[in-house]
């Protein structure tokens, strides 16, 4: 197996003197050098084919001795100088300092066909910015960060990529509903792999140092290599930067909308600077449509990073961006214009994806009241979001509603179909013959529209259950369902016939269960 190595990040950007792992705060660095943990018996359990591919390595590569411990941290390879990143952040809205790769160690970046890919360990040991933690991470968040990784990106979303999923062969201790009942979980490391890691608390953590200097490297080795059209060192282009970085994350937090994906910790470090899905941690998808669902227990009192919220902290974490810009920019005028642009802009953004996922192709007047009133009438009764979307492309314009409602293929969305009482269909009633007039003024063929939906509106996500059966079988040493769900989230929008089982409403026992409904930053 040949990794050609081709650091920039860490030869380009100071980096910290002191090289132990020992955690400490590291002034005027980017990074600090670190060695990670060896693992006890490591062994693999599920690597991402077109992962693979795009780092130009084979099966046979995967299968190889080398892959293994290079790829859960055994072995350094050559031409490799591990590293961890410092960065800071916003937690829930406040100020949280230096925070850093507690648990996330750089391998580097490789240079294969010339595109260029860093690689992250995740799970891989301390780090001088581990703080109180152990730098380790269990089975359980592992898989899930995996299989979602690959499943964002084949939805669309742009997200960091997962290439392997191993066990340590070490057990880690993880109280997972912090009640006081820790308990042992295998220990797992995935390779995260991303054209960067780089994150919003990276630019944070030095201005919040009034560290201008280390700022400005940071920010211009970023445009280089990531924005290579606009100038470093020009205060004009720190703020085109700001707009660029702005417009890729707006649209991934759209991605999101559409899809049902609700982030769970949209903390300022867990916000990449190229706009892509970074961390995945207490996530979850929506399954009954509710704009106030979080997935994060942690977060079940204020709802701050809610879905419906998403684009507002979205940007509210663009603000902070913008702020620790500032020093470079020396001016708040056209930072501001931004973030109000965006402001102005996100009722656009979320008509436009509405429009796509109601297969409206014109615009008319009264589509946001349709689409507002759609979101009321989807809370009515718990109605699943998927479903939903997905069969909503069967009623076109002729439809004429059946006499029972429950004909329609799209009631198959509804949870408890006996709470759907005469009001209740009343306003569904009322909701579809609008959409059906509405759809009469579309010139688009039938067929067309179809399709359009149905590359709109996913027909398979991971829902949380999905991702929890495949972490319940491990137990047993299981491992073909992380295989068959990573082989059917590859198409999501395809039929899949032979799959429909996982076509399916959320089943009851999930409803409150730890890992479905229920999830916890303990990971
Ligand atoms: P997260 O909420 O997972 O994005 O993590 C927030 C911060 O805590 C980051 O600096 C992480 O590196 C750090 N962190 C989270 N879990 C661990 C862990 N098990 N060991 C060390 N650091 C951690
Ligand atoms: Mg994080």
């Amino acid at each position: 197996m040949r990794l050609h190595f081709q650091d920039t990040f860490r030869t380009e950007l100071p980096s910290d003197s002191n090289t132990t792992n020992d955690r400490r705060q590291v002034f005027e660095a980017t990074h600090s050098y670190v060695t990670p943990r060896i693992p006890s018996t490591p062994q693999l359990i599920h690597v991402s084919d077109e992962v693979l591919d795009i780092l130009c390595l084979s099966r046979k590569d995967s299968e190889s001795k080398a892959f293994l411990d290079v790829f859960t941290g055994g072995k350094v390879p050559e031409g490799a100088r591990p590293y961890a990143m410092a960065y800071a952040g916003h937690q829930f809205g406040n100020w949280a300092g230096q925070l850093g790769d507690g648990r996330a160690i750089n391998l580097g970046e490789i240079v294969h066909n010339e595109s260029r890919w860093a690689l992250q360990l995740k799970g891989a040991g301390e780090t001088p910015y581990s703080r109180t933690a152990d730098g380790l991470a269990v089975l359980r968040s592992s898989i899930r960060e995996h299989l979602c990784s690959e499943a964002m990106y084949h939805l669309g979303v742009p997200t960091t990529r997962s290439l392997s999923l191993a066990l340590t062969g070490d057990e880690v201790l993880r109280d997972i509903l912090y009640d006081g009942h820790p308990e042992y979980e295998k220990g797992a490391v995935v390779c995260r792999v991303a054209p960067s890691f780089i994150r919003f608390g990276n630019f944070e953590l030095f201005a919040s140092r009034k560290d201008v200097t280390t700022l400005r490297q940071l920010t211009n080795y970023t445009i280089r290599h990531f924005y290579p059209h606009l100038k470093p060192d020009s205060k004009s282009d720190v703020v085109k930067f700001f707009r660029e970085v702005a417009e890729k994350t707006m649209s991934m937090v759209m991605h999101w909308q559409r899809v049902g994906f609700v982030h769970g910790v949209m903390n300022t470090d867990n916000m990449s600077i190229l706009g892509l899905t970074i961390d995945y941690g207490p996530y979850g998808w929506l399954e009954g449509y509710d704009v106030n669902w979080t997935p994060n227990t942690t977060d079940r009192q204020n709802r701050r990073y809610r879905y419906g919220f998403q684009p507002y902290i979205a940007l509210w974490n663009l603000t902070q961006l913008a702020n620790a810009l500032y020093p470079l920019v020396e001016e708040i005028p056209p930072l501001q214009e931004v973030i109000e642009h965006y402001q102005n802009q996100l009722e656009v953004f979320e008509l436009t994806m509405m429009r796509k996922k109601l297969g409206l192709q014109i615009h008319q007047e009264d589509d946001k009241a349709l689409i507002q009133s759609l979101q009321e009438s989807l809370q009515l009764s718990e109605t699943d979001m998927t479903i939903f979307f997905r069969e909503l492309a069967s009623i076109n314009a002729n439809t004429t509603l059946p006499e029972n409602f429950f004909d329609l293929p799209i009631s198959k969305a509804y949870y408890q179909p006996n709470e759907i009482n005469s009001a209740i269909l009343a306003s569904w009633k009322a909701w579809l013959n609008k959409y059906i007039q509405r759809l009469q003024l579309e010139t688009m063929p039938e067929h067309l529209r179809i399709d359009k939906m149905h590359n709109t509106n996913p027909k398979y996500v991971l829902r949380n259950y999905m991702a929890q059966l495949a972490i319940d079988a491990t137990k047993k040493a299981d491992y073909s369902l992380i295989e068959e769900l990573y082989q059917l989230l590859k198409t999501p929008y395809a039929e899949h016939t032979n799959h429909e089982k996982w076509y399916a409403k959320r089943p009851e026992w999930a409803r409150h269960k730890v890992g479905c409904s229920m999830l916890s930053c303990s990971s």
